[in-house]
């Protein structure tokens, strides 16, 4: 039998799996091929952020020249800014088709998660277009690739979250929660996925850590979405996280963006809560 050995790039190399259980040693080789390396976005509490650090709350998203504030497709409320987050070529490294540049999530507290937009978002790979408006919109979520952007003006939207927290990128293990779709979870025991949860809890992101690549921590159901406009599967690229961000809408858990081929000009937005 053939010992894999876990092939990590430098930014991951000084990372191990924990110990494979005894009870799992049939499926080592399948948990090692399966991982991925990714991030984890730690939120820190913080009076001022530095240039090109990723930031959650504050009232200073970059925003091109004469960018207005951007308003709510719904309510036409202004959004509030939630987090920009600098997607560097060391961080995009090892997701799949992802291009660097600089990500922004803006939110209308007013209409989520109470508004219809979001009412099923896990009915997104069947959703018709009367959900683009919003989930596709450039307004709530952007992209500008190949950037690495800083502040604009301060504007202060009634929406604005109100704190400033530094998100520092973590290296971490990822791996897929065993309701994800592509765990052959009908081939393993109930205690071989009792067990396999309670050694790689880590590699799961348990604890709800907003995070860059790997596999989506999923709450619920661990359905890969499709890109309702494109109807292409959609790729995981990141994922806000309660944990320790103080962002919190309805229940605690994650919000997770996709995008087609890697592309975010189009970027649509799922949310699971628990
Ligand atoms: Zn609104």
């Amino acid at each position: 039998m053939t010992v894999m050995e876990l092939v990590l790039p430098t930014t991951h190399q000084h990372l191990t799996l924990p110990d494979t259980p005894e009870s799992l040693k049939e499926r080592k080789g399948w948990i090692l091929s399966s991982v991925r390396p990714a991030w984890l976005l730690r939120a820190s509490d913080s009076q001022k952020v530095q240039p090109l650090e990723s930031f959650l709350g504050g009232d200073s998203p970059y925003r091109a020249e004469g960018q207005p504030w951007p308003s709510c497709p719904h309510c036409k409320r202004e959004l509030g800014f939630v987090m920009q987050v600098m997607l560097t070529q060391e961080v995009v490294e090892n997701i799949p088709n992802m291009k660097p540049g600089t990500f922004q999530f803006w939110n209308c507290w007013y209409c989520v998660p109470k508004g219809d937009a979001y009412a099923d978002a896990r009915e997104l790979q069947t959703f018709d277009t009367d959900f683009l408006p919003f989930g596709a919109s450039r307004s709530i979520v952007r992209w500008f690739e190949d950037q690495n952007l800083g502040f604009g003006p301060p504007h202060k939207s009634e929406q604005n979250l109100p704190f400033l927290k530094v998100l520092t990128p973590e290296p971490f293990l990822s791996l897929p929660a065993y309701f994800d779709e592509r765990f052959q979870v009908e081939e393993w025991s109930e205690d071989e996925l009792s067990d396999y949860d309670d050694a790689f809890m880590d590699a799961l992101n348990s604890e709800t850590i907003s995070q860059v690549g790997g596999y989506p921590s999923w709450i619920q159901d661990g359905v890969q979405p499709k890109n309702p406009v494109a109807d292409k599967n959609a790729e995981f690229v990141i994922a806000l996280g309660t944990g320790d961000t103080d962002v919190f809408w309805g229940d605690t858990g994650f919000y997770y963006f996709f995008a087609a081929d890697g592309d975010l000009a189009e970027p649509f937005v799922l949310e699971q809560t628990r």
